[in-house]
C-alpha cells in the first residue's frame, strides 16, 4: 500500500483519533488489524459513517486496489453489464456455485447510461479462470471466454481510460444532476448492500 501513498487517493491512518466519520476503512492483512485474506469491498457507500473494504496479501496489486476502491464509489463488475452477453460467453457450469453471483447480470435499472463501450480491458472485468471449478480447469474449460471461445487475462495493471471516463462522469453528474441518455448504461450509481469477493 506504501508504494502507491502520493496517488490521488490520500490514504490516512485514523485509528488513534477517528478525525473522520464518513470514511473507508482499509483493511489490510497483518496480525493486528486483518486476518481477512479476501479482496473486498462493497458497492457504493452503504453505510452511515465509516465502511471497510479489506485488501487480504495477494491483494496489493496496482489494478486490484483501484477495483476495490471503485466498487466503493459504486461500481459492479463489468461482465455483469446488462448486455454482457453481446460480448462475452459466460458459462455457469464451469463455475464454483458460491461465486456464481458473481456473474449474474445486473438488470438495467441498476446501472445509469455513461455512453461508454463495453470494456473487456475494464479494471472491473474478470478474467476466464476467475472462480473457475477445478473440474473445469483440468477439463480446459472456462467460467467465462470471448465470442470466439477464446480465454482472456483479466486487466490489472491499472483503470482503463473507459474506467476513468466512467469515474469523470459520475464526479461530474454528482456535482451537476445532469442526465445522459445515450444507448449504452455501464455505470451503476444505486447503492448496494452486495458485498463483493475480488
Ligand atoms: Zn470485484
Amino acid at each position: 500500500m506504501s508504494a502507491y501513498i502520493g496517488a490521488c487517493i490520500v490514504f490516512y491512518d485514523d485509528s488513534e483519533t477517528q478525525k473522520y466519520v464518513d470514511h473507508i476503512n482499509v483493511r489490510q492483512y497483518d496480525e493486528n488489524w486483518s486476518h481477512d485474506t479476501g479482496c473486498w469491498s462493497f458497492v457504493g457507500h452503504v453505510a452511515n459513517g465509516a465502511q471497510d473494504l479489506n485488501l487480504g496479501p495477494d491483494c496489493l496489486i496496482k489494478g486490484t486496489i483501484q477495483h476495490e476502491f471503485l466498487h466503493a464509489l459504486g461500481f459492479y463488475h463489468e461482465h455483469t453489464r446488462a448486455d454482457r452477453d453481446d460480448f462475452v460467453k459466460v458459462f455457469p457450469e464451469n463455475i464454483i456455485d458460491e461465486y456464481e453471483i458473481n456473474y449474474d447480470k445486473l438488470p438495467w435499472s441498476l446501472w445509469a447510461n455513461v455512453g461508454s463501450p463495453y470494456d473487456i480491458a475494464s479494471v472491473m472485468h474478470y478474467g476466464s479462470t476467475f472462480f473457475r471449478t477445478t473440474e473445469a480447469a483440468s477439463a480446459g474449460l472456462y467460467a467465462m471466454t470471448d465470442l470466439e471461445d477464446q480465454a482472456f487475462d483479466a486487466q490489472r495493471d491499472r483503470s482503463s481510460s473507459i474506467d476513468m471516463h466512467q469515474v469523470w462522469f459520475t464526479i461530474s453528474k454528482t456535482m451537476t444532476r445532469e442526465v445522459h441518455k445515450n444507448d449504452i448504461r455501464i455505470f451503476v450509481v444505486d447503492i448496494s448492500e452486495r458485498q463483493d469477493v475480488f
